[in-house]
């Protein structure tokens, strides 16, 4: 598990082009500066880490491409100890950068090979989410809401209810909503049967899948 300075120059090529593309939050580039992300491929990808690409994990899933990845975090509008909710932990990458911002993170993820390996990987790297659950995220997580942020990072054929409902008033759901092209949508909960709708362009993620068990 080395970080060398080749890694850590490539990865301020990345937080250039991420800035290049639009990204602005000067605290989620800085926590991708610093995520050693080649960590979190398999080794036949590692010279691949520090494009803007998504790439195959375990599981046939993929980590998302960086823009994504900051794009959706930019949207959640991270504070310190906010408490927000992943849906979809995979390699582990967007809960280590939810957990560089300081937040309270907690993540579910459907694939027992994915859910073991990351669990075991993140603590390695010295990131400590407060609970990775092992389950379907479209039921969200009830026994811990409401959250300050929930993020959907496999794409949903529709806005999981569950999802809405526990977020805090004045919180933000950042999905991707869309069967073969998915649009990224954020939600903010202004009242307890209020929210406003923003959509923000076509993403492509791997799908988000019901659960079968
Ligand atoms: N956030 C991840 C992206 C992984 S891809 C990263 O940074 O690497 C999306 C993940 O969502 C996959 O691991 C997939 O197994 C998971 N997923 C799909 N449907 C799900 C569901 N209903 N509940 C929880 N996780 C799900």
């Amino acid at each position: 598990m080395k970080d060398t300075f080749k890694h850590k120059g490539l990865r301020q090529q990345l937080v250039k082009v991420l800035v290049d593309k639009g990204i602005k939050d000067d605290a989620v580039l800085s926590a991708i500066g610093n995520i050693p992300r080649h960590l979190f491929m398999d080794s036949g990808f590692l010279d691949h880490a520090y494009q803007d690409k998504a790439f195959p994990i375990a599981a046939d899933q993929t980590i998302s491409q960086p823009y994504t990845v900051a794009f959706q975090t930019e949207l959640l509008q991270v504070k310190k100890e906010s408490k927000i909710l992943e849906i979809g932990t995979g390699s582990g990458y967007q809960a280590a950068v939810l957990c560089e911002l300081g937040a309270k993170v907690y993540s579910i993820e459907r694939q027992q090979e994915l859910f073991k390996k990351t669990s075991k990987f993140l603590p390695k790297l010295g990131y400590r989410p407060k609970k990775l659950i092992f389950g379907d995220g479209y039921k969200g997580l009830k026994e811990e809401a409401p959250f300050d942020g929930i993020i959907v990072t496999a794409g949903a054929p529709f806005v999981p209810k569950p999802l809405l409902s526990q977020l805090k008033i004045g919180g933000r759901l950042v999905i991707p909503v869309g069967d073969d092209v998915q649009v990224m949508t954020l939600f903010i909960r202004k009242g307890p049967k209020e929210f406003e709708k923003h959509e923000f362009g076509d993403f492509r993620f791997v799908p988000l899948l019901e659960d079968k068990n």
